[in-house]
């Protein structure tokens, strides 16, 4: 025995999840509050973006013009990036400044751009047409550019370590508000307005990747989120992206993750986990109260089977929360279980904050963490968190007061 008394093992630390600086709102059971239904106002005129090839004609056709100068536009906004009449000489003058304002509406005005990174990573802070606040974060990587885009302003589903979520849920975004992200930044880009391309050796001159991290709950806006992916892959008639670039991430909306999977276009998925239990899950990730760890997993692979694109899951790691070897172990069992090839693991390291419960796990544990899922044969890489540095990491996508400040002088185009 040594002076200081018998050495005992010890149990892990664990630290519960909690709010810091606010209240979540609760149902009437006392569970934290899930927002599905989204208010119906505020959204904004329909965009050619919003329709369909077909729409889009007959509705050049209801303006009184030949269908053909749908065609026209398209060629103009998805690959000249423009919705300025004054570019637009193939279209007669007469009429021209309503037929675009008709048919492309302004949706977005920019009120800031952060930049870091020596300008290879830019987050935008966006107004849409009724006040509300998006923003995107764009980010140039050697061998592509990837958009952070929103989905929705605001968030309905209520995590308690999530900025975005604090305020709840005021709309859903409109497929051409999505859309209108990525042209922007393809704007930008084609203005030489995004870092060195000489830095980082290569010449993409557009978004070549999109994920779906950014505010907003994708999968519970799912027909405009469709309708957005839809236009993004459409070569002919949208932005002719690679749909295995698209990534739509979900905390895990199960119903919707089976009707994704039923789609014909196969876009990388990514499960927001977290932890692998439902003790603390249910805690850190409201949803699963309705949809539980195995039946999201479950889900995931389905996905897999059914498109034959290898499964993410998102696991950021929080000291002491969810960083224990044994919730790797456990996740390792759950994931290997489900069969072998179908999945890798992105763990997440988060900022250090001094003093809050939702802090970066320490280095070591970190690695030990990855050594783990790697060892039991599960692919698992330290995700690149680009863009924290300006408040643009996931679910750190919220506007602040300031912002909000700044927006209230900006006039809606
Ligand atoms: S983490 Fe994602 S799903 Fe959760 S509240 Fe934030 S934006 Fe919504």
């Amino acid at each position: 025995m040594s002076e200081t008394g018998p050495v005992r093992p010890t149990t892990p630390r664990q630290v519960r999840p909690r709010t810091e600086g606010w209240t979540q709102k609760k149902d009437a059971d006392g569970r934290p509050l899930l927002q599905f239904a989204a208010p119906k106002k505020g959204m904004p005129p329909v965009h050619l973006a919003d329709l369909t090839p077909e729409q889009r004609v007959e509705k050049a056709k209801e303006l009184g013009l030949p269908g053909f100068r749908a065609g026209q536009l398209e060629k103009h906004y998805f690959q000249h990036y423009t919705s300025d009449p004054a570019q637009m000489t193939d279209l007669p003058a007469s009429g021209r400044d309503e037929l675009v304002h008709a048919m492309l509406p302004p949706l977005l005005t920019e009120v800031r751009r952060l930049e870091t990174d020596r300008g290879d990573t830019i987050k935008f802070l966006w107004k849409l047409h009724d006040g509300a606040l998006v923003e995107s974060v764009l980010m140039r990587y050697p061998g592509r550019i990837t958009l952070c885009v929103s989905s929705q302003a605001g968030c309905g589903m209520n995590c308690p370590f999530c900025a975005t979520g604090q305020a709840g849920l005021t709309r859903n975004m409109s497929a051409a508000e999505i859309v209108e992200q990525v042209v922007r930044a393809n704007r930008l880009i084609a203005d030489g307005g995004l870092g060195d391309p000489r830095r980082v050796g290569h010449a993409d001159e557009r978004v070549t990747n999109i994920v779906f991290m950014g505010m907003g709950e994708p999968l519970a806006n799912y027909n405009r989120l469709m309708q957005a992916v839809r236009t993004m892959v459409d070569k002919k008639h949208g932005l002719g992206m690679s749909a295995r670039g698209i990534t739509v991430s979900t905390v895990g909306l199960v119903p919707a993750i089976n009707k994704l999977a039923a789609e014909d276009i196969p876009v990388t998925f990514a499960l927001s986990l977290h932890a692998p239990d439902d003790h603390l899950r249910d805690e850190m990730i409201p949803i699963n109260s309705r949809w539980k760890v195995d039946e999201a997993l479950d889900a995931a692979r389905a996905y897999f089977d059914k498109t034959g694109r290898r499964v993410s899951i998102e696991y950021a790691l929080i000291k002491d929360m969810n960083d224990h070897a044994w919730r790797a172990d456990l996740l390792a069992d759950k994931l290997n279980a489900r069969g072998r090839g179908w999945v890798h693991v992105n763990p997440i390291p988060l900022n250090p904050t001094p003093g809050s419960v939702w802090t970066a796990s320490e280095v070591p544990v970190q690695n030990e963490f990855v050594r783990r899922l790697n060892e039991a044969g599960i692919p698992t890489t330290l995700r690149d968190t680009r863009g924290k540095e300006i408040d643009g990491a996931c679910g750190q996508l919220v506007a602040t007061e300031e912002d909000r400040e700044v927006a209230a002088t900006v006039p809606v185009d």
